[in-house]
Formats: C-alpha cells, sequence, structure tokens
C-alpha cells in the first residue's frame, strides 16, 4: 500500500500553516512550524508571486496532505465527487471526511490520521460488528465504529487525552465507538480551504 515515506513537518512548511499531521507534537512547542515557519528548501524564505495555478495547486496539495491521501486517491474521489449530485468541491471534502481512518481520527482514538490508519490497518475497530481493516472505508450515515481492542493501551491513552476535544457534530458517541449521524455538511468540517479552487484545478 503506497503512502507517504518523506518529512511530515515539511509538509505544513510547504502550506504555511499547521495541518496537524503528528498528532500530540503538532501542539508543542517542538512543532516545526512555531520554529521555521517558512517554506522549506533554499528558496523558502524568498519572497514568490503566486500564479492562478500556484494557488489551486496549493489548495489540492493541502487537502491531499490533511487527509494523508496520495495523488492517484485524491484524483479518483474527485472524479467520483463530480460524478455526485451537488457540489463537487463539497462532494470532495465529504468523501475525503468518510475515510474509516478520518473518522477514527475525528472519534478521538487515535492522535493523527496517520496513527488512525495504523490502528486501522492493524484491525483495532469494527464497523457495524464486523473488523475492518481498509484505512480508505467509506463509512455511511447510521454506521458504528467501534474499538474492537478495548485493552489497547494505545487507544485507551488516546481517548484519554482527547477527552476534552469536542466530537464534531455528525457523530454520536458511545462506549468506545462512535455512530455517524449523518455525512457532514460543509459546515460541519473543520478544515481551512478553499475546496473550489481544487476543483478548478482539475477542471483545466
Ligand atoms: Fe505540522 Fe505537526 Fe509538524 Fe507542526 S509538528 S509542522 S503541525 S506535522
Amino acid at each position: 500500500m503506497a503512502r507517504y515515506t518523506g518529512a511530515v513537518c515539511r509538509q505544513c512548511r510547504r502550506e504555511g500553516e499547521k495541518l496537524f499531521l503528528k498528532g500530540e507534537r503538532c501542539y508543542s512547542d517542538k512543532c516545526a512550524m512555531n520554529r521555521r515557519s517558512f517554506a522549506p528548501g533554499q528558496h523558502g524564505q524568498a519572497r514568490k508571486k503566486n500564479s492562478e495555478y500556484g494557488i489551486q495547486l496549493r489548495a489540492k496539495q493541502k487537502a491531499k496532505r490533511y487527509y494523508g491521501v496520495l495523488e492517484s486517491q485524491f484524483a479518483k474521489y474527485f472524479e467520483e465527487a463530480e460524478r455526485q449530485n451537488g457540489i463537487t468541491g463539497e462532494n470532495l471534502l465529504k468523501i475525503l471526511e468518510s475515510r474509516l481512518d478520518n473518522v477514527v481520527y475525528r472519534a478521538g482514538f487515535a492522535m493523527s490520521r496517520k496513527e488512525a490508519r495504523q490502528l486501522v490497518l492493524h484491525r483495532h475497530f469494527t464497523v457495524n460488528g464486523h473488523t475492518v481493516n481498509i484505512p480508505s472505508y467509506q463509512v455511511k450515515a447510521g454506521d458504528v465504529i467501534a474499538v474492537k481492542s478495548r485493552d489497547c493501551e494505545k487507544i485507551k491513552e488516546c481517548i484519554e487525552k482527547n477527552s476534552a476535544r469536542p466530537l464534531v457534530s455528525w457523530m454520536e458517541a458511545g462506549d468506545m465507538a462512535v455512530t455517524v449521524k449523518n455525512l457532514p455538511e460543509r459546515n460541519e468540517i473543520d478544515f481551512n480551504v478553499e475546496e473550489h479552487l481544487i476543483v478548478e484545478l482539475y477542471s483545466k
């Protein structure tokens, strides 16, 4: 299964904002964005004039990195979003939010989407009572996502640490489980991106 293996904080520095890819470290003084909040590379601190294409590209890259999705998968999600009724950009975000690894992260069972992905791969969760180990699995309204390995120290630790974080409005908390009440609307998705720029990029 392909995945990004490069320097993670570099992605935030490239996008010029925190993408919270590393869990606890992102909230600490060690965050690279606190120490070097400029783009990586030799010309990272140079003043740049962004073209229209450049702005659209950055929006797409940011969304990809935020959700931990590689290019080909992202392009497939866009095609799917285009096929659906409604606003393509919002459909795209809804599809990305419906990924099981994202749901596990949003539910507070993991400190980052990357960690959620690993926990899902290691078969620590069930969807409607069935073990699912596919991070890209698309959840639906009414699905119950539960912790299968209730003794897993890692998950218990994450639940404890995330207990102060409010649960997203489109989920309902249960006993080491969440129910997806509805798939999120745009105003329920806490991600600062102008999704229309992504649509414009792919429509070229
Ligand atoms: Fe981004 Fe987290 Fe690294 Fe900070 S610590 S730069 S938020 S991945």
